[in-house]
């Protein structure tokens, strides 16, 4: 019984490694060599794309040796066919293939779509699939999508490629105006390559499941793909996927480019924009708060400075001079004006008187309508004399304006108060006071006082209609 077991394991053992050892010759592996991204031969003349590193991959969590032999596409399905190749890296399943090839476990879903030129997008897609609408259909030669198309759109024109580059280069180059490519495949070329034609995806035609073939019968080598196959984990496929998968959608390159210039272009004429409008609104209330301003703090029937106004500026006024003069001008009699002519001609009245002061007091002085018909005048800086003169000239050209038809005149009285700033508390009250004694010297005049406690110089009147005088 023993010598038997022994037998049966000097025979056994020697065929398992031989099995085993068959299992680590080199796998030759076929595809296209311009099926990019999935597989191609790349600029170092090395093969390339997701289905090679699958198959590294393979290579390494089985330690299978592989060789990759990429061709034309038709080529690669013949080179399975007639043994110059194990294994065709991935394929869809279709009924012609299945009469030669063994498929053996998925290893991805593709999804192939109908890209049209930009010219073909306004036509209606039910019109263009129908053929009725002329136009040119790149496919590949051999490719599942150009039996796709002549089973389903016979009467499609098609051109056939050998490859996608070579497809799509004619495509960007004008020759077609659409063709039928894997998203994926698409996806790369608009992001590798400048075309001056810009293609679309429109039309999803079908998803597919990529699995690898072995020559038909060839069932020993399917076995040894599964459990192969079984050992590629998840996040090496993962991997390898999005190291390739890096675009999602089908844009056309100069999409982001634009849109961000669009967007630039956009926010910046926004700013332009705000910044105009702030600026002409800032503007607007700074006129706005001027014409307020203007009109808190002037008298509307004279033009001239109103009370407010006046006394807001009266302190700083006198404080910042050397000498100031302040006057007080009281229109006399001027119920009786209201009474006699009307409360509108009182008005004009005022605006008379107001408007000799405005045109004979010089603007840099102080000047304000501070009570229905009393007016105040502050000047700094004047000399005695100028100070005299203008309360003269003012008593002298109001009474000279010609108002009523009756020959009647207007007059006032006027206190002038002169200050040396280094003596009293300038206020309204000394030019008050002066006022009310012109008034009771019989009005019309004007009545001037040096507030400095020395004596002042007398002065005669102007003449016999005007009792100016000035109180020492
Ligand atoms: P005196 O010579 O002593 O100054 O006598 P008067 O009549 O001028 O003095 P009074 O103060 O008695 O009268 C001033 C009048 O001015 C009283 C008021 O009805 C009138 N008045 C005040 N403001 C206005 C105004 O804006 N328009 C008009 N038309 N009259 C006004
Ligand atoms: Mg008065
Ligand atoms: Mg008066």
């Amino acid at each position: 019984m023993y010598r038997f077991l022994l037998l049966a394991l000097v025979v056994w053992l020697p065929v398992t490694f031989a099995a085993s050892e068959s299992k680590r010759e080199t796998l030759v592996i076929a595809n296209s060599k311009a099926w990019k991204p999935f597989s191609f031969i790349n600029q170092k003349g090395e093969p390339d794309g997701i289905l090679v590193d699958y198959w590294r991959e393979y290579s390494r969590v089985t330690g299978t040796p592989v060789r990759f032999l990429l061709l034309d596409w038709e080529e690669s399905l013949q080179a399975v066919n007639d043994g110059r190749a194990d294994v065709h890296s991935g394929l869809l399943w279709s009924l012609s293939r299945d009469e030669f090839l063994d498929y053996s476990q998925p290893i991805m879903t593709i999804d192939t779509q109908l890209f049209v030129s930009r010219d073909l997008l306004n036509v209606d897609m039910v019109e263009l699939l129908s053929g009725k609408h002329p136009f040119l259909l790149g496919v590949v030669q051999g490719g599942f999508e150009h039996s796709f198309v002549k089973r389903n759109y016979p009467q499609i024109n098609t051109v056939a490629y050998s490859n996608n580059a070579e497809m799509i280069s004619a495509a960007f180059d004008g020759d077609i105006d659409a063709f039928v490519a894997d998203l994926q495949v698409a996806n790369f070329y608009f992001s590798t390559t400048q075309g001056t034609h810009q293609f679309s995806g429109v039309q999803h035609l079908y998803s597919g499941v990529l699995r690898p073939a072995v020559a038909e019968g060839n069932n020993a080598l399917l076995l040894q793909l599964a459990r192969g196959i079984a050992k590629i984990n998840t996040e090496a496929k993962h991997r390898i996927f999005s190291r390739w998968m890096y675009i999602e959608t089908v844009y056309p390159n100069y999409l982001v480019p634009t849109l961000s210039a669009l967007a630039i272009i956009a926010i910046f004429s926004y700013l332009v924009l705000l910044r105009m409008t702030v600026r002409a609104k800032t503007r607007e209330l700074e006129l706005a708060n001027r014409e307020l301003k203007h009109l808190s703090e002037t008298d509307q029937l004279t033009g001239l400075g109103n009370r407010y106004h006046f006394y807001s500026q009266f302190t700083q006024r006198v404080t910042r001079a050397d000498t100031v003069c302040v006057m007080l001008l009281d229109i006399d009699d001027f119920k009786q004006i209201n009474d006699t002519y009307g409360h509108q001609v009182g008005d004009a009245v005022i605006q008379a008187v107001g408007a000799k002061i405005k045109h004979i007091v010089e603007k840099h002085h102080l000047t304000g309508r501070i009570g229905g018909e009393e007016f105040a005048v502050v000047c700094s800086d004047f000399t005695v004399e100028q100070a005299k003169r203008l309360a003269d000239t003012l008593c002298d050209s109001i009474r000279r304006l010609v108002i009523f038809d009756d020959g009647s005149k207007v007059t006032i009285s006027l206190g002038c108060a002169y200050y040396l700033r280094s003596n009293q508390e300038i206020s309204l009250s000394h030019a008050d006071n002066l006022m009310y004694q012109a008034k009771a010297n019989g009005k019309n005049q004007w009545n001037f006082k040096l507030i400095d406690g020395m004596p002042a110089k007398s002065t005669t009147p102007k003449s016999d209609s005007i009792n100016s005088r000035e109180i020492s």
